[in-house]
């Protein structure tokens, strides 16, 4: 493994598109910290994996939507090893339903998750990260936040939220020399999709294929990399041609 001494932040790195992420930037030398909510397994895991090939890796256990705990262990992490590279806020949940049938616990878990998300990790994050003038801060949104998405009102709603938010973001750090952006994949073989109708979704995707959470992960990686110095403001899709 290569080693970078760049240490990045991924959120739910248990497993799906997070852990991917968390893999591929670990073989291109970036070190890894690990949040999970529940899957501390599968970030035990993933931890023995990279730092068992010579890479470096720490477990770090928050839920997105705990703003006290985000702050505190966050800031935690900062006082010890300094300004985390780079931020990737993948973490999310669905919870689809046709909008007459959804509850106020569907729409309140995923706004509290993907969108508030948004602000309780990278807030604590955002002042240490300016005083050095580097990094990348790169959010996932999805393809459903784009042109939105029958039967996810909450969930469109919430990743429009975290699209405009990034391009925000992206013009208030762009002085500091800290590249924001957002990455929106389409229909991606992980847990989330496990009960989507495949046979209705596939026809409507040109590549005529779901994509797998490596190839998000090595857009993401790009975006983390010293190449991408000067890619900040934008939202980037992998979703085999859909929109
Ligand atoms: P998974 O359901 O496989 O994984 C979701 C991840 O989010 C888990 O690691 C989970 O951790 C974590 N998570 C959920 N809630 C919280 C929370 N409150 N605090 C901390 N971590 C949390 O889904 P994907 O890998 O597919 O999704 C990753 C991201 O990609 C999400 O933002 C999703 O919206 C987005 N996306 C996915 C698409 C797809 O087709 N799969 C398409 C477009 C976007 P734990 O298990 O520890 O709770």
């Amino acid at each position: 493994m290569k080693q970078n001494n760049k240490i990045v932040l991924v959120t739910g790195a248990g497993h799906g598109i997070g852990r991917a992420i968390a893999l591929k930037a670990a073989k291109e030398g970036y070190s890894i910290v690990a949040n999970y909510r529940k899957d501390r397994e599968g970030v035990e895991e993933l931890i023995k994996e990279i730092t068992g090939s010579g890479g470096g890796a720490w477990p770090l256990q928050f839920d997105v939507t705990d703003r006290q705990d985000c702050k505190t262990k966050l800031e935690e992490w900062t006082e010890k090893a300094g300004a985390f590279w780079g931020i990737v806020c993948n973490a999310g949940i669905c919870s689809d339903n046709a909008f007459p049938a959804m509850t106020e616990i569907d729409w309140d878990s995923v706004i509290h998750t993907n969108l508030d998300g948004f602000y309780n990790i990278i807030h604590p994050l955002v002042m240490p990260m300016c005083r050095k003038k580097q990094g990348r801060i790169i959010t996932i949104a999805s393809v459903s936040g784009i042109i939105g998405n029958r039967g996810q009102v909450n969930y469109s709603a919430s990743k429009a939220g975290i699209i405009g938010a990034t391009k925000a973001l992206a013009l208030e750090l762009a002085s500091r020399s800290i590249a924001v952006n957002c990455v929106a994949p389409g229909v991606i073989e992980t847990d989330m999709i496990s009960r989507a109708p495949l046979d209705i979704i596939l026809p409507s995707i040109p590549m005529r294929r779901i994509g797998k959470p490596e190839e998000v992960a090595a857009l993401v990686v790009f975006l983390l990399s010293e190449s991408a110095s000067y890619i900040t403001r934008q939202v980037i899709s992998v979703n085999g041609g859909l929109i």
